[in-house]
């Protein structure tokens, strides 16, 4: 995609558990080569937008548009071959397997491919490919020195990290991250925002949630705050952090 391309339309979005309103008329847009964080207190409606965003759920009403196109009713695995990824709140590796071999799961992803269909017809050369892009993505996160250790070895920040580059793997435009920072040392947390940098000035667009007000101001271009399932303001860090409406909320008030 161009740079500043629209890469994520959301129109709004309302989601409603029965009675309960978890998000409602959600609008915003996502551009390339641009990090967006969401951010609001606890049971503010983050991962059931979140959920959306990746199909993993669907909205009550309103539109969400991946590049032009209504992704609402798709699968969270269409999405993933078709250049949205995401990361969860919870590391999601298999522990025992090898760093590469975490990472080669994501490249199964590529093209719309799933993980049952790429493990029955895999032949040789198919998987060298998988490797090899497995391989490349983790040159490119700073990983490469790790290819063999088991996953469950690495530090925290090197297993987010791991995240990452088994979602760069299926080749996205967009990554979704949820709480990327959660229970990060403070190199660790650097590292990972000198990453995403990297990925924004080769064009990729980032969404994420995230608590720690520090890596959030010192890394996103825009701000979307959510409260009770609505939005309630919206803008770069500067103004978001003296912002009266979200002091309040964060406050307590
Ligand atoms: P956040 O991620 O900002 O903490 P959530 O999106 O998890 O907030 O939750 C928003 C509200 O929606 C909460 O009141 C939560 O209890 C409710 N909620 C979330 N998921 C469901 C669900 N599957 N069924 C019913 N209620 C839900
Ligand atoms: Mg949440």
């Amino acid at each position: 995609p161009a740079k500043g391309e629209a890469i994520l339309e959301v129109r709004g979005v309302t989601k409603r558990f029965g009675g309960l309103v978890a998000n409602n008329d959600i609008s915003f847009d996502v551009h390339a080569g641009e990090i967006l964080a969401v951010i609001g207190p606890n049971g503010a409606g983050k991962s059931t937008l979140f959920n959306q965003l990746s199909c993993v759920d669907r909205p009550t009403s309103g539109e969400i548009r991946f590049r032009g196109r209504r992704i609402d009713g798709r699968t969270a695995r269409e999405m993933a071959g078709a250049g949205l990824s995401r990361t969860f709140q919870h590391v999601k590796l298999l522990p025992t397997m090898s760093v590469l071999e975490n990472a080669a799961i994501g490249a199964h992803l590529r093209g719309g491919k799933g993980v049952a269909a790429a493990a029955l017809r895999l032949d040789r050369r198919e998987e060298a490919r998988l490797l090899d892009e497995a391989r490349r993505q983790l040159g490119r996160v700073g990983l490469g020195q790790h290819l063999h250790a088991e996953a469950g070895s690495l530090a925290l920040g090197q297993q987010r990290i791991l995240e990452i580059a088994r979602a760069l793997c299926a080749d996205p435009c967009l990554l979704l991250l949820d709480e990327p920072a959660a229970g990060l040392r403070h190199l660790e947390k650097q590292a990972l925002a000198e990453l995403l940098k990297r990925l924004r000035a080769e064009g990729m667009a980032i969404v994420l949630v995230e608590h720690d007000m520090d890596f959030v101001m010192g890394l996103v271009d825009r701000v979307f705050v959510m409260e009770f399932g609505e939005q309630i303001a919206e803008g770069v860090p500067e103004t978001i952090q003296t912002n009266p409406a979200v002091l309040e909320a964060y406050l307590g008030g």
